[in-house]
């Protein structure tokens, strides 16, 4: 018979969101009558945008006639999509990258896993606790861990707690690692790096030949002028860091599937037998190898969002949701919670009163509030007495949680 990956059976199984249903599902049936309110949810409410939307039409008629059709794409993305990311999102930041250097793809989930197959399974890995699950889970997969402990460490990963007394923003390891995950504006905790910080991780990385994996999925929604966009803001990053970037949250492209790597031609790694070679040149490999592109008209799309009118819309919806970000933050505080995050980014970090674990207070906040958030515990051990609310609601809903919780937890 066939061997499983048996990897797969060291995962602790999905247990966070089908558990929130499961509460949901329960609180719903023994009060019908109650309006509940969901600001759990990491996905986003907004419909695309005019100008984007047209552009995807467009493209799907591009389709109907031979004239026009578009078979094949070029696996690593369409020179109209790079060309116009480089133009008009990374140049103004002061990055300059060549096309050869980025990669279109059908999302940033799927980027931040697949990159794994392009490093060695012997190398060490650091990521931060709590943090976006896919990171730890896609390193248990590959067989790069041995079992989870009684917390939820998982043999062979460094963990790099994110909490309060470090403003959320990880130390550096103990030990020397050779890739290591960061995420800012972070998921779930709202946190940003500061330019003196990331040079610090990047400064650390060359240091010690590090490669760190940057996940930049929230950058659009940076508010402070002073705050980084992208890891190759820092000196030295483009010869130490990949970036991911996705138009989920950016543009409402959750249901659409498009997001981008960036592998500078610098970066550089070691070979079993001791010679260097281009991350960039294995990455283009795997992904002529293993992917076909992303679809035609999804690029389309995603080039209009850099349209003069595309971002103007886009820089709408994102301000909507920082809008809605701004309400909860100030009102919580109002009520008495200590608040983080939800300034430069879409979610916000709560700190649970009186003591109560993630899951107590989720618990209360249905029961007395009927509003459905997330528990920080969920995200890793360190996220143990604290509780994440997205911003991506709609804004009546958004106001009214708030107004409950403001009235309830007083
Ligand atoms: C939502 C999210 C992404 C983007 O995922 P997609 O696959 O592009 O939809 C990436 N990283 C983090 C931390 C996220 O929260």
């Amino acid at each position: 018979m066939a061997k499983i990956n048996d990897n797969y059976l060291k995962l602790k199984a999905g247990y966070l969101f089908p558990e929130i249903g499961r509460r949901v599902r329960g609180f719903a049936a023994a009060h019908p009558e109650a309006k509940v309110i969901r600001l759990g949810i990491g996905d986003v409410t907004q419909p695309l945008t005019p100008t984007i939307l047209k552009a995807f039409h467009d493209a799907v008629d591009d389709l109907a006639q031979a004239s026009s059709f578009m078979g094949y794409g070029p696996e690593q993305g369409y020179d109209f999509l790079i060309e116009a990311i480089i133009e008009k999102s990374y140049k103004p930041l002061g990055v300059e990258l060549k096309n050869t250097e980025m990669f279109i793809s059908d999302g940033s989930k799927c980027d931040c896993a697949n990159i794994l197959d392009i490093f060695a399974l012997d190398n060490t890995v650091a990521i931060g606790d709590p943090v976006y699950p896919v990171y730890n889970d896609t390193n248990v997969m590959i067989g790069r861990t041995g079992e989870a402990d009684e917390k939820g460490y998982y043999q062979g990963l460094v963990y790099l707690p994110c909490t309060e007394e470090n403003g959320f923003m990880p130390a550096f390891p103990k030990e020397r690692v050779d890739m290591i995950y960061l995420c800012f504006p972070n998921n779930p905790t709202g946190a940003v790096a500061t330019k003196e910080q990331l040079k610090g991780w990047v400064d650390y990385a060359l240091a010690n030949d590090s490669v760190i994996l940057f996940d930049a999925a929230y950058e659009a929604f940076i508010t402070d002028p002073s705050i980084p966009h992208s890891i190759y803001e820092i000196e030295g990053a483009k010869k130490c860091a990949i970036e991911f970037r996705s138009f989920s949250k950016t543009a409402g492209f959750t249901g659409v599937r498009c997001g981008l790597v960036v592998v500078p031609e610098e970066l550089e790694g070691t070979t079993s037998t001791g010679g260097k070679y281009s991350f960039n040149k294995l990455w283009l490999r795997r992904q002529t190898t293993k992917f076909n592109g992303a679809s035609y008209p999804v690029q389309k799309a995603a080039a209009a969002v850099y349209s003069e009118a595309g971002w103007k819309e886009t820089k709408e919806n994102i301000d909507y949701y920082m809008e809605n970000a701004r309400i909860i933050r100030e009102g919580l505080s109002e009520a008495g919670l200590t608040v983080y995050g939800g300034v430069n980014g879409p979610y916000i970090w709560l700190k649970t009163p009186a003591g109560l674990t993630s899951w107590d207070f989720f618990d209360k906040l249905l029961n007395e509030c009927n509003v459905v958030g997330t528990p920080g515990s969920g995200f890793g051990p360190s996220g143990e007495g604290y509780f994440r609310l997205s911003a991506f609601g709609n804004r009546d809903n958004v106001i009214e949680a708030v107004e409950r919780i403001k009235k309830n937890l007083k």
